[in-house]
Formats: structure tokens, sequence, C-alpha cells
């Protein structure tokens, strides 16, 4: 055994030692990240189509993220939402451009900008009714993050069952079924939440004539359309924002994961009805929001209009697409192909874990799943049609 492979091994055994085991890992220790490669300790390349789960959006080390959060490190990285920073004026600026939202409120993770965009609605819905008590409608096989509001409108039994009773009120109607949402509204309704693109749920997109209805269904009612852009937003779909594509705007939206390019960053918007909502004093966070993430967020979102990501996204996106095509037509254990830009799906007869598996250990190949039997593709969002090619090469191979 080399002595690389002896520190990696060393390195697994300390970790499993003293981090609490609510992940079964991979046994692969990464080091370091140059675009869309990694390197593990023993120095192997890994190609990856991840992404850290669809955060790494600039890739790793990009010079010009890296220049600007370093600089922030050096000047200061915190100091509470008891004062103003610029950062956050900058960022928060970007964001609203960005979205055609309202406003904006910096979170520390996806699943406590879901815990917001909840408040929100039940508070929106007090200032209304003038009482408590309201419901939330979430969707089956949704996913929304671990904290226990944003676990009680994920709609896993499996992840829920545990940790009951959870918030009462939700109900869970069938995403892209809009009778199925109509069902369960009643006086007490105050949102509607989901997914525009399912992720962890398989990858499974809104149809149009769902979004739409849904949002007309929330009008006409009153309550909010709050649309997890989690995974989905950030230019994943080809648009800034999923929803950007369907012709509706929801009155709040979450947003993280590539925000902030790895600086842990999530935020929740807000227009129209919902934007003035919460009151001073309703909603607060320690570190959210500070001079050092708003300032990767910031730059983040900078570099995505300077290097057009989004076009760079419909452009690779579409030719991913065409080559999974070709690969779901060479293999019938493969069943249906889904998604848009760079969130797409393989969706298998059987489970993906042996494929995902040997992907990443005799391949060097970096893919997650998204459920039991689909392979879920969210590169870094700079990848070229040249790294298309060399991941099929790669997935042909680990079959
Ligand atoms: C990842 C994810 C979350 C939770 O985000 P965390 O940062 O892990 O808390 C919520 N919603 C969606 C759609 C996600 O993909």
């Amino acid at each position: 055994m080399t002595d690389d492979r002896k520190e990696q091994g060393l390195v697994i055994d300390r970790a499993e030692q003293a981090l609490y085991k609510t992940y079964n890992r991979f046994p692969v220790v990464f080091d370091r990240g140059e675009g869309v490669f990694l390197y593990d300790l023993e120095g192997n390349e890994y190609l990856d189509f991840g992404a850290g789960i669809a955060v790494m959006a600039l890739g790793y080390s990009d010079p010009e993220y890296n220049l600007e959060v370093q600089e922030q490190l050096g000047k200061l990285m915190h100091i509470s939402n008891l004062f103003y920073n610029q950062p956050a004026a900058d960022a928060g600026e970007r964001l609203l451009k960005a979205s055609r939202m309202e406003k904006v409120f910096f979170t520390n993770s996806g699943t406590e900008a879901i815990e917001g965009a909840l408040k929100i609605a039940k508070r929106y819905a007090y200032n209304r009714d003038g009482r408590g008590g309201h419901e939330i409608i979430a969707m089956r096989h949704s996913f929304h993050g671990r904290s226990l509001g944003a676990l009680s409108v994920t709609g896993n039994d499996h992840y829920q069952e545990p940790f009951a009773p959870l918030l009462p009120g939700v109900k869970f109607a069938e995403f892209n079924n809009l009778d199925s949402v109509k069902a369960l509204v009643n006086n007490n309704t105050c949102a509607v939440l989901m997914e525009t693109i399912q992720g962890e749920g398989g990858i499974y997109p809104a149809s149009e004539e769902f979004l739409k209805g849904v949002r007309a269904l929330c009008d006409d009612h009153d309550m909010l359309l709050i649309l997890d852009e989690i995974q989905c937003g950030m230019g994943r779909s080809g648009f800034w924002f999923a929803w950007q594509e369907y012709g509706v705007r929801p009155d709040v939206m979450t947003v993280a994961k590539a925000l902030g390019n790895g600086v842990p960053v999530g935020a929740f918007l807000a227009c129209g009805k919902a934007a003035h909502a919460m009151k001073p004093g309703d909603h607060g966070t320690t570190y959210g929001g500070n001079p050092f993430v708003c300032r990767a967020a910031d730059t983040v979102l900078r570099l995505f209009e300077e290097r057009h990501i989004l076009d760079h996204v419909n452009l690779v996106g579409a030719y991913l697409w065409e080559k999974l095509e070709e690969f779901a037509g060479r293999h019938d254990c493969v069943t249906v192909h889904r998604g848009k830009g760079l969130i797409q799906g393989l969706e298998f007869d059987r489970p993906v874990g042996d494929i995902v598996k040997r992907a990443l250990l005799e391949e060097k190949l970096v893919l997650i799943s998204a459920g039991a039997n689909v392979i879920r593709f969210v590169p870094p969002l700079v990848i070229t049609q040249d790294h298309v090619d060399l991941m099929l090469e790669k997935l042909e191979a680990s079959l």
C-alpha cells in the first residue's frame, strides 16, 4: 500500500471516529479542486458532475472569485445584523435584479431559507385574518431541507416518520396534478410550496399547465406561491431562476446552493403582497448576510453576468441533452431522461447505487443519484462539451 493510500485510509478512520454518523460516505478523501476536476489525497483526478450537490457553479478555485473572498476575509467577516454592511447591499441588489423580486433576506443555508419563507406565509395570513391556524400545501416527493419546519413540508415519509409530530397543518398534493392541489384548498390555506424542478425527488420539472394553474389558484384564494429554487435556480435551468421560463412569478422564492459557490449562504426573496408581511422583530439570524458571505454571493452574481453563464448553460445543456438521449437510446436499462439546462436526470429500471460507486472508484467520475433509480447530472455550470464527452465515456465504462 502506498503512503498516500495509507494516509487516505487514516483520515477516513479518524473521520468515522469523530463525526456523527448520519451519512454513508464513499471512501474518498478530496483534497483540492481545480475547474471541474477534483483531486484526492492520493493525487487521483476526478471529473466532477455533482458540483458538491449543485453548489460549485463556477467550478473549483476560480482565481477571480478567490481573490474577492480573500480580500473580504482580510477586511471584515462579520458584524451582525445590528449594523449595515456594503456587500449585503451589493449582493441584495444583484439578486433582486436577476429575479425581479423586491426584498431579500440572507440565510446560512437552504433549509433556513425555507423556514423564512414558511414564516412569511404564516405572517401574511395572520395579518390578513387576524388569527393563526393556517395551512400549507406542499408536494409529494419534494425536498426542502432537514430542519424541522422544512422537514414538515418535505413529502417523504421515510425522512419524516422518526421526527413526528412535525409542523401541523401541512397537506401534500401530487406534483404536476392541479386537481390534487385544488382538492386541498380551504379557507385556512395560506400558501402552496413547491420546487420549480423537483431535485432530490428525481429531476421532475413542473409542467407549464401546472405552474400557471397553481399561480392562478393562489391569486384566486389570496394564498402565497412559494417556489423553492435552491437547487434549480442560479442559472442551472438555463434561466436565472427556473420559473422565469414559465412567465409566472412567485410571491416568495428560496435560493441557496450555488449562490455562494461554496460559501454557505442562502436567501429568501419576496415581492408584492409578501414583501412586507414580516415586521422588524419577526425574524432574524446572527450570521446571515454577513459581509463575507455576501461578498461571495455578490461576486458569483457578477461573474455570472460578466461570463454570460446563462448562455453557456443553454449551449452545453443542449449538448448534454443530446448526448444523454443517445446514451438512453443505446441502453435498455435507462427508462426516462428528464430535466433542463444543466439539471438533468436519467432514470434506470434498477437502483443506480452500484453505477455511481463504480463511476467514482473505478472511472474517477463524480456522479450523484436522486432517489434510488435516478442519476442526476448537476455539474459545475462552466463545463464544456469536451467534459460532457469525457463524462459519457466514463459513464459508459461504469455500467
Ligand atoms: C438542498 C436543498 C434544500 C436544503 O438546502 P440545505 O442548504 O441543505 O439546507 C432545500 N430545497 C432544495 C430544493 C434543495 O435541493
